[in-house]
């Protein structure tokens, strides 16, 4: 079965061979068709074929679905209340985590797919179309194979991040950092494709999370790095090291460890929402797409320090107060997302891709930034 989707008054592919020439490879009246779940003709909408199905966009944009490369969206609870004093002026120190620790503990499993699928629905229906879930709030052996359990029934992106914090009934951190490398690693590797550590200050160290990385990738797991949100503790080179394909945050990041991104295949990927949810100073995306690093940009949806389930705010933010033009975001926001995940499917229309689509209700993608805090997505479409 063929689908139509034509009247598309301006159709983003980020697929440099199409359309305008630009990064964004974009058309105007423009249709595409889509079958058997990928992109098969794309072009002026007065010359598309014929189609089992038609779906006039009557002038609105299309995007590439967003490829939300970083959350934690499998807990339990909430903490509205670290939120507000925060806002009263308490700084974050990463120490909340142990209280969605014992939320998610005292979860039953239908209790924690219930929550994560619907925060999982909330950012389906902002756009987002493929999605990275990360384990890190239970914390044990059972509990992080649980949580990726649930992860697994909401994405194929998951991600073992066991060394998160150290839990509280560890008074010896060095035994708690073997039992996420040895059994922890083994008894999680067969859930999820990627392994993550929080590597920062007050968090897990650049030796340990080496440690963790390592038998990580032994146990046939891909690599993503936590980096740099609160300090910068060498975990940009660790990440460059170990080839991750994402270092995550890179709020705190050098000329050096910039300049070092730019020459590598990892991605360095921005979460303002973290910044906005602990009131700090954002990075500067220029100082990366000035000297080449690729980034993406992603909701890092999680209770404590980003409880956003919207890619349209990230944008917004990221255009306001990061450096980005509406474009450069958006496109962070799709194909650098794939890349962050090692996806060629993902985050353009282009000729074979996934036909994962956002029908907006705006003329042109711009309108996700200009009108901030309104849902612009008609419609999500996610290929079968
Ligand atoms: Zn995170």
């Amino acid at each position: 079965m063929t689908t139509l989707y034509t009247n598309i008054g301006e159709l983003t592919t980020n697929d440099v061979r199409l359309g305008d020439g630009s990064a964004m490879g974009r058309l105007r009246d423009a249709a595409l068709v889509e079958e058997g779940g990928r992109v098969v003709w794309l072009g002026a909408a007065a010359h598309a074929p014929a189609a089992d199905v038609r779906v006039d966009c009557a002038g609105a944009a299309v995007i590439p679905g967003f490829v939300d490369s970083h959350t934690h969206l499998v807990f339990a609870g909430d903490r509205v209340d670290e939120f507000v004093a925060r806002m009263a002026g308490t700084p974050y120190d990463g120490g909340g985590i142990r209280s969605t620790v014992a939320a998610t503990r005292a979860a039953t499993r239908e209790e924690l797919l219930a929550t994560s699928a619907a925060r999982a629905a909330a950012l389906f229906a902002g756009g987002v179309t493929t999605l990275e879930v990360k384990s890190g709030y239970d914390l044990t052996v059972e509990g992080e194979v649980r949580l990726l359990e649930v992860a697994r029934d909401l994405t194929g992106e998951t991600t073992f991040l066991g060394a998160h914090a150290v839990p509280s009934e560890f008074s010896d951190r060095a035994a708690y950092v073997e039992l996420v490398a040895g059994a922890m690693t083994r008894a999680c590797a067969p859930h999820a494709r990627w392994a993550d550590v929080f590597c920062d200050r007050g968090a897990f160290d650049v030796d340990e999370a080496r440690h963790v990385l390592t038998s990580a990738r032994a146990a046939g797991l891909e690599l993503r790095l936590h980096g740099g949100q609160l300090a910068d503790v060498g975990a940009v080179r660790l990440a460059l090291e170990m080839g991750c394909a994402s270092v995550d945050h890179c709020t705190h990041v050098s000329e050096g460890d910039l300049a070092a991104l730019a020459g590598s295949s990892t991605v360095a990927t921005l979460l303002p929402g973290a910044e906005f949810s602990t009131r700090s100073a954002y990075p500067d995306a220029r100082r990366f797409l000035d000297v080449g690093v690729a980034i993406a940009l992603a909701t890092d949806c999680n209770p404590g320090t980003s409880y956003v389930t919207s890619m349209g705010f990230v944008i917004a933010l990221a255009v306001r107060e990061m450096g980005l033009t509406p474009d450069e975001a958006l496109y962070a926001a799709t194909r650098g997302g794939a890349a962050a995940l090692r996806r060629s499917d993902v985050g353009h229309l282009g000729l074979g891709a996934r036909a994962d689509l956002v029908i907006l209700d705006a003329p042109r993608c711009a309108h996700l930034a200009y009108r901030p805090g309104a849902n612009l997505v008609t419609r999500t479409v996610r290929a079968p």
